[in-house]
């Protein structure tokens, strides 16, 4: 399979496949930020998922779509929190075994959750491309099956389900705003849109501290970054040298990419919780933080915003909101 076999119909059916996993999440009008901007702008909450994040859609279709004999191996993966969360809450409804494989930067509120979810984790070095080596491995080794957190069709075709659904709720939309880091959510969703309505535009936005996508489109091909601490923690990790979908993706459909610093990444966390009362976390505000920052001019259009998840440690987030 390559990304030119892909297109709406894999994603239509991602969507019959998750029914009854995932949900269809509001798309919730932001006053303010319409008001401030003169635009139409809404806010997609997948903080509403089971899980408590969008990547419920993507595992979901990938467990799905596995055979009878694929599910009796059992399924591994790497993740910063909630992919790994969401490869566990699948693999429960399908009464699968999943090892999740994680770097010692992952919360710990994150790493509890996938355990409470009765997945086996197992912590191998400090960054996503250490503890992807022991994936590797057990995939080798035990037979498992990589459930990738995007570089997989059934992956970045579930989260592109989130198309779907903006393109029904909000048929006038214009632009899109989506958190990037391996680009299976905006490589999806970008996917859907653009074949249903090509003038839409999607615009990708990572933190500064190892925007690594963005810097391989820079680069011409995918490329390593150092990955360091962020508050962005789920946009954390690389691309992988060997990215076979979503780099081919971000180059073919996205038009336009921006990078938000941490302060700005605070202010729009802040923003969320005093103007939409909305709880999110670093990851998912990366986009209001580049409006409320300037980088990013919504020229009048129907904008969505993509709140990807509030997966945070609340004093964490309790402490950023007192800096307000
Ligand atoms: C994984 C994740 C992202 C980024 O998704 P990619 O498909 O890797 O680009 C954004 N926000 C949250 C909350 C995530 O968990």
């Amino acid at each position: 399979m390559s990304l030119e076999n892909l297109g709406l119909s894999d994603i239509y059916q991602a969507r019959e496949r998750i029914r009854g996993t995932a949900v269809h999440t509001q798309l919730m009008p932001s006053p303010s930020l319409s008001e401030k901007f003169g635009a139409d702008v809404r806010l997609k909450l997948e903080m509403q998922q089971p899980i408590g994040a969008f990547k419920i859609r993507g595992a979901a279709n990938k467990l799905a779509s596995m055979s009878e004999a694929e599910r009796a191996r059992g399924v591994v993966t790497v993740s910063t929190g909630n992919h790994g969360r969401a490869v566990a809450y699948a693999a429960k409804m399908h009464g699968v075994r999943a090892v999740i494989c994680m770097s010692t930067l992952v919360p710990q509120n994150k790493k509890q959750a996938i355990a409470r979810l009765g997945a086996e984790i197992k912590i191998h070095g400090k960054t996503q491309d250490e503890a992807e080596i022991l994936a590797n491995e057990l995939v080798r080794d035990e037979g498992l099956i990589m459930v990738h957190p995007f570089d997989d069709p059934f992956v970045m075709c579930g989260q592109g389900t989130i198309g779907l659904e903006l393109i029904e709720d909000m048929p006038e939309i214009e632009q899109v705003v989506v958190p990037l880091s391996g680009a299976g959510l905006l490589g999806g969703i970008s996917m859907a849109l653009k074949a249903i309505k090509p003038s839409i535009r999607t615009i990708g936005v990572s933190m500064q501290r190892g925007a690594v996508m963005i810097e391989s489109l820079e680069a011409g091909k995918p490329i390593e970054v150092e990955e360091l601490p962020t508050l962005a923690d789920s946009l954390g990790g690389g691309i992988g040298l060997d990215n076979e979908y979503t780099f081919k993706a971000v180059q073919k459909y996205v038009d336009e990419t921006i990078r938000v610093s941490e302060e700005e990444i605070e202010a729009g966390l802040r923003h969320l919780y005093f103007e939409e009362k909305v709880v999110a976390e670093g990851g998912s505000s990366v986009g209001i933080a580049a409006v409320l920052a300037g980088k990013l001019d919504l020229q009048g259009k129907a904008t969505a915003f993509i709140i990807s998840g509030n997966n945070i440690d609340m004093k964490k987030h309790a402490s950023i909101m007192a800096k307000g």
